[in-house]
This record gives structure tokens, sequence and C-alpha cells, in this order.
């Protein structure tokens, strides 16, 4: 075990780190972070940042001298960097576990010949990929770059196959997955946690609504059959064992109309759909993460009481012309606002969030919403949130 009082070593700057840190030093931890940029919204909360790039031998070397254990926030972190660390102390995840998430085709190629239902899929390493018959099957579809695609980016929706083999091509011709095009009737995700002991810990399942590509909405407890959560909290013990994950994991799935529930993606870190779980459970998915991290028992993650979580994105500056008008979550006395200290606002960029707390997921969303809609008016929702469960 790890005590309090040890340095944790963190690999990424981003918001997730951010949360990390905070909840690692509220439980007496250092955190020395490594990330390249200057004011990074993790690196500015550490107690050390090593200003560096992932690969770096002089601050790796740095890192595994001085830190009991590592982790990281990202799943694009060098595989190779998190090996070198392992050599040295404690890290969790596995580099192999990263790598399998990290790379599209190894995920869903693992997922798939795991018996984990997956949308029907096709890889694509050149224009020749499109010509088989299987292709013409995954149309319309959605090609996904299987490297460094987040938030939507690196993906195209396209209706042919001709369709397909042009945005491929704009797409950099790198290796693809072509995905078919499914009739989505929700979106769910669950966080679960793995010791290295074998423990396993799941959250409440999230219902997840996204607006063009990135997600916007988080609803908890998800509105679906008690069953179906039943089934993808069981799906998400299943896949971080057959991985022999040791780390916080998220899995992400797609309920079909005719109620099938597919894997989707999975993340091998804490989630944006997890965020819920600092102001809405007995553990957040951070302090999990710090727990795993250091030999500690998983905590609780019993939820206090339904809750929303509403993405703050760049768009909410560009409305407001300069800083938004916080007192619009602030005033809410059920409202609980996290902003990550990033800099420059741009449109899709996540800059924050805020949880809203209330007796049932309607109120919750009633009050949320209501809030969304002063902070950054849609200005065409791509799809309004359904009101009703799911049956
Ligand atoms: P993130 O990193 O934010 O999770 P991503 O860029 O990795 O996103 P995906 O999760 O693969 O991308 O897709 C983003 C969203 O696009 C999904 O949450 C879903 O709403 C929609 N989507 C993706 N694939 C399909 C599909 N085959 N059928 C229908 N909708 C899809
Ligand atoms: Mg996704």
């Amino acid at each position: 075990m790890i005590p309090p009082g040890a340095s944790l070593g963190l690999l990424g700057g981003g918001q997730l780190g951010r949360m990390f840190a905070m909840a690692a030093q509220s439980m007496g931890y250092r955190v020395t972070v490594l990330d390249p940029g200057p004011d990074s919204p993790a690196g500015t909360v550490a107690d050390r940042h090593l200003k560096g790039e992932y690969l770096d031998d002089d601050r790796l070397r740095e890192l595994a001298a001085t830190c009991a254990g590592a982790t990281t926030e990202f799943e694009n972190v060098p595989a190779e960097s998190l090996r070198y660390l392992a050599r040295h102390c404690v890290v969790s995840p596995a580099a192999e576990s990263v790598a399998v998430a990290q790379d599209r085709i190894a995920e869903k190629t693992f997922l798939h010949d795991n018996g984990f239902p997956v949308a029907p899929f096709r890889v694509v390493r050149s224009l020749a990929d499109f010509d088989a018959p299987e292709a013409a099957a995954l149309v319309p579809g959605i090609l996904k770059v299987s490297r460094f695609g987040y938030d939507g980016k690196g993906q195209a929706r396209v209706r042919s196959v001709e369709e397909a083999r042009a945005a491929w091509t704009a797409l950099g011709g790198e290796p693809c997955v072509l995905e078919q095009w499914l009739p989505l009737a929700r979106e769910l995700s669950v966080v679960v946690a793995r010791g290295f002991d074998g423990t396993v810990a799941t959250f409440p399942v999230a219902e997840n609504h996204h607006q063009h590509g990135i997600l916007d909405v988080t609803i908890v407890p998800a509105r679906v059959p008690d069953a179906l959560a039943a089934q993808a909290r069981g799906n998400a013990v299943a896949l971080a064992e057959r991985l022999d994950y040791r780390g916080v994991l998220c899995v992400e799935f797609f309920v079909l109309d005719d109620r099938r529930l597919l894997v989707n993606e999975i993340a091998p870190r804490p989630h944006n759909s997890g965020h819920y779980t600092i102001d809405a459970c007995v553990t957040s998915q951070f302090e999990q993460q710090v727990r795993v991290l250091a030999g500690l028992p998983l905590g609780d993650t019993a939820l206090h009481c339904p809750v929303v979580m509403v993405n703050i994105l760049g768009e909410a500056w560009l409305h407001a012309g300069g800083e938004p008008d916080w007192s619009v979550v602030l005033g809410n006395p059920c409202a609980k606002l996290h902003l990550y200290g990033k800099r420059e606002a741009r449109a899709g960029r996540k800059m924050g969030h805020y949880t809203v707390l209330a007796s049932s997921t309607g109120e919750a969303l009633a009050q949320a919403l209501h809030i969304r809609e002063q902070l950054r008016p849609l200005a065409q929702p791509a799809q309004p949130i359904p009101s009703a469960p799911l049956d």
C-alpha cells in the first residue's frame, strides 16, 4: 500500500488529471504531473509539474525516482512510457490495457473476439478494403480513424461506399474502421474500477446525450429498465476482468431500438460521463483511481441522489462575449460548478461542467437544462433529450 504523504505521478495535464490531482491531494498525497504544456489544467494544481514530452527520458527517470506510483489521464500516452515506469514503480493501468483502448482496430477486434457484442464493422487499411461486399453492407455507416480520435473528431458519416472512399482519403488515408450506422435508443456508460487484488466495483449506469459528437448531458441513474442497467454493469465487470485491467475504466454502450446492448468503446481512465460521481457518489471516480493506484480498498460507489451533469464548452464564452455570468449556476443551491482553469475558450473545447442534484432525475434535468439555456442557448438542438424513460 502507498500511504498518504507519498508522491503519485500522472501522465497528462488535462481536466481528468486535474480532478485526479485534487482527489489525491485531499487524501494527503503529493502529485507530480508530466505534461508538455506550460499551464495545463492539471499542471497548475499539481505539487510539481514536470514540463516535457511523455517519452522524454530525463523526465520519466525523474518521475520514476520520486513517485511511488504512476497513472495516466488520457489513452494516447505512449505505451513505452508506462512500460518504463512499471520497471520502477507501481503503474495503473498497465501499458497493455492502454494499448488496446488507444487503437480502435485493436479495441474492436478484442471486443469481438471475446464475445462482447459490437456494431458490425470492417477494418480499412487501403481503398481496396472498400471493394469487398462486406463493406457495402456497412453503409450508411461511420468511418472512424483507428488512432487519436476523440469527441467525434476523426470521424465521418457516410451514406455509400463511394462516400466512404472519399472520406477515407479526406481523413488522411490512415487505418480506420468502417462501422454500420445504427438506430440508437439510448447511450449508456459504466465506470468500473478493478484493484490489484482483483476486487471490482461499478458506478451507477450513466445515460449520455451528445451534441455534434461531444458529450452534452449525463443523467444518473440512467432511465432504462433495471435489467438493462444490470446487464451494462455486468458487461463492464466482465470486460475489466477479461482485460485483466487494474485501474479505472469506462465502457460506453449503445442501446439499439430492439434493446440490444452493444459496446461502443472503452476508455482506460476516468471518463467525462463519470464526472457526476464527484458530487453525487460516496466515492468519486477520481478517488477510486487513487485508491487502485495506492493499493487501498475500493470505495463505495453508491449514489446519494439523482444527478444530471452538463458540459460547459467554449461556446458559453463566445455567447457571453467573455467570461460567462456564473451566477446562473452558482445561484442554484443544488448546482455544483467545476471549471478546469483553461485560459482560452474555443468552440467545442471542454472548459468545465456543472451538476445538479435533486430528488428525481426529472427535476435535476429540468433545472440543468434551464441553466444550460441561459449559459449557452443551442442554435438548433440536434436531438432533444427524451423526457420519458426507456421501457
Ligand atoms: P468520445 O471520445 O467523446 O467518446 P469518439 O470520438 O471516440 O468520442 P465515438 O464514441 O465512437 O467517438 O462516437 C461518438 C458518438 O457518435 C457516439 O457517442 C454516438 O452518439 C455516435 N455514433 C458513433 N458510432 C455510431 C454508430 N455506429 N451508430 C450510431 N451512432 C454512432
Ligand atoms: Mg465515445
